[in-house]
């Protein structure tokens, strides 16, 4: 079987928080099940490769945006990856490029991104800083809580096409309105960073049975249950620091 490539979009540009973590952990999540996977890295000037099974994009400051924005347009194949399928997993300022518009700078100019989820994002009230905690909800109905540290100061909207990935109990997640994130078939935007599959290894498992179209084994890690237990423990007990 073709190793599943898993493929980290400008990191240079969308990767101050650490959200490279993301890709090590899908691919290790494969490893651990004896599945080959490969991890290939792009970054701006090198061409996207439309042969991706999950794609990722992380979070940034503005003026980075603005350039993955014309960068990812200008190469094209980003667009042609999703409409066969694939999985593009977009943190923070990556959820807000791959929306329809977002602001950036003071005068909040308004910039067209790549229109593969519906929403929008413009300047908040306040900036969004500090731990997120939500609640999604997985394909089979059951809950599973997202831990993570958001820091933003856009918010985003949803369109009619795109559903909400989780409901807020702590943090601010998309506008302070309750929820956080975006889900549009197989595009999904989150502000958590963390790495957030690192700190979620459900969320990671569903970004990988989205693009193998089938389900995966659980790979038990108590060790892994207990740090997450803790954390969600004293973000209940402390707030959002
Ligand atoms: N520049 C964007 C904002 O502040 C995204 C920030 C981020 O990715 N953390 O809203």
């Amino acid at each position: 079987m073709k190793p599943v490539e898993i493929v980290l979009v400008y990191q240079s540009l969308l990767g101050i928080y650490g959200d490279r973590g993301n890709a090590m952990v899908l691919r290790k999540r494969l490893e651990w099940r004896g599945i080959d996977a490969t991890l290939t890295i792009v970054e701006p000037g090198d061409v996207v490769p439309s042969t991706g099974a999950v794609y990722l994009l992380g979070g940034g400051e503005d003026a980075a945006q603005i350039s993955a924005v014309k960068g990812l347009k200008s190469d094209g194949h980003i667009f042609g990856a999703v409409e066969r399928g694939a999985v593009l997993f977009a943190v923070c300022a990556g959820l807000q490029i791959v929306g329809n518009t977002f602001t950036v700078g003071e005068h909040d100019e308004v910039i067209e991104g790549l229109g593969l989820l519906d929403v929008d994002t413009r300047r908040g009230d306040v900036r969004a800083v500090g731990e997120i905690l939500t609640h999604w909800t997985k394909p089979d109905g059951t809950e599973s809580l997202i831990t993570g540290f958001e820091n933003h100061g856009g918010f985003t909207t949803l369109g009619p096409k795109a559903q909400p990935l989780a409901r807020v109990e702590i943090g601010i997640g998309n506008a302070n309105d309750g929820v956080d994130g975006a889900v549009q078939g197989t595009v999904i935007g989150t502000y958590p960073h963390g790495p957030a599959l690192a700190r979620n290894p459900e969320l990671a498992d569903h970004l990988l049975e989205l693009a193998l179209g089938r389900q995966l084994d659980p790979l038990p890690n108590p060790e892994l249950d207990e740090l997450r237990r803790q954390r969600i423990a004293h973000v209940r007990k402390h707030g959002r620091g």
